[in-house]
């Protein structure tokens, strides 16, 4: 366990979801809780088991972990490592309390990162060491949303040159996942938001097309049908609403078509229909992009610095944590992307 000034954060919609949400599409958790989770710092000071990290590393704190040793860490097929997992949900760390208190009460860490705060501690097995050339500004945004919908498409839905996609929502997660299916080599890439104003960025990063649900009667999977002559080799949802994700299924091609659901919800039900399921569709889920943290973020890192992944492109405004509420505000009304919310200078 260790200690690291949290130097910039992003806000993303879980972040939202649990504040204004729990109860409805999410789990209950227990509040007073501080939120944040796509963040990046400098490590001040570390416990004394810990080895491989010191005072001054530049660091990405991880919601997933990466024990490197269980049965998931070294399965190929999964990144879904259980470390610490139960109290972290809890909002505590391993030893069952957090270490952040408000007169005397016990506040709780928010998946095990709680970045909307100067200092944080995190257990060694929830972070990702970067290298010290890293803009902590941008590369924050690889603790969350840019990292999952760029997975999403690359890891989870492996999109494939030539293919064509449909990205639903088009946020950080689903312009990351756009990005995804660009690097991917696809010839086609559907956009659909209902907000007209995601669509210029889109195109920025790879879209061919753009479509808004609210222009058409018909519902939005037969318009993907019908313009992709029969449904989409991928789809991917990042939007966390089960009716869009049945219609992200929906829009996929028989025989092989492929359906990633990224967008979040704890407590609602999908239902799909088996028929299209047994015609040879795939549906799947992802959990942070599938990318094995504490390995793959660094590795993220190196392709942002190489000009390989944009992050910038993703960043609408900065706001010191005073504003905090701001980035919400910009967030829900869908005039931002990303607000990256700096911690040192507020
Ligand atoms: P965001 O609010 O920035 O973007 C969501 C987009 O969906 C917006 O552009 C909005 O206009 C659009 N949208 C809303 N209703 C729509 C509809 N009916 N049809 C089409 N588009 C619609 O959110 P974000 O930060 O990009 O996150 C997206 C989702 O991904 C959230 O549910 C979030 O909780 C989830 N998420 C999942 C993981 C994971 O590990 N799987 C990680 C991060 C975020
Ligand atoms: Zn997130
Ligand atoms: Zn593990």
């Amino acid at each position: 366990l260790y200690g690291h000034p949290v130097v910039a954060t992003g806000v993303c919609h879980t972040d939202w979801e649990y504040l204004f949400e729990t109860g409805k599409g999410m789990k209950f958790r227990p509040f007073p809780l501080v939120l944040g989770h796509e963040a990046a710092g400098i490590v001040e000071s570390t416990g004394p088991e810990v080895t491989r990290f010191s005072p001054g590393d530049k660091v990405i704190p991880l919601f997933l972990p990466y024990c490197g040793e269980c049965e998931r860490c070294l399965s190929p097929k999964t990144n879904h490592c259980k470390k610490n997992w139960t109290n972290m949900q809890a909002g505590v760390l391993a030893d069952g309390t957090s270490r952040i208190s408000c007169k005397g009460q016990q506040v709780y860490q928010f998946l095990g990162v709680s970045s909307f705060s100067q200092y944080t501690v995190v257990p060694d097995t929830s972070v990702a060491k970067i290298r010290s050339d890293a803009p902590l500004d941008k590369v924050c945004l690889l603790g969350c949303g840019v990292s999952t919908g760029y997975g999403a498409a690359i890891n989870a839905g492996k999109v494939e040159k030539d293919s064509s996609c449909a990205v639903f929502g088009l946020g950080a997660v689903g312009l990351a996942a756009v990005m995804g299916c660009k690097v991917a080599m696809a010839r086609r890439i559907i956009g659909v938001d209902i907000n007209p104003d995601k669509f210029e960025k889109a195109r920025q990063f790879g879209a061919t097309d753009c479509i808004n649900p609210r222009d058409y009667i018909k519902p939005i999977q037969e318009v993907v049908v019908e313009k992709t002559g029969g449904g989409v080799d991928y789809a991917l949802e990042c939007v966390g609403s089960p009716a869009i994700m049945n219609a992200a299924f929906e829009s996929t091609r028989d025989a092989w078509g492929t359906c990633v659901i990224a967008g979040w919800t704890e407590t609602e039900v999908m239902s799909i229909s088996v028929e299209k399921l047994l015609m040879g569709r795939t549906l799947k889920g992802t959990y942070f992009g599938g990318w094995k943290s504490v390995k793959d973020v660094p590795k993220l890192v190196d392709d942002y610095m190489n000009h390989k992944l944009k992050l910038d492109e993703f960043i609408t405004e900065k706001l010191p944590l005073v504003q905090i509420n701001k980035a919400f505000d910009l967030l829900k009304s869908g005039k931002s992307i990303r607000t990256v919310v700096s911690l040192q200078d507020s």
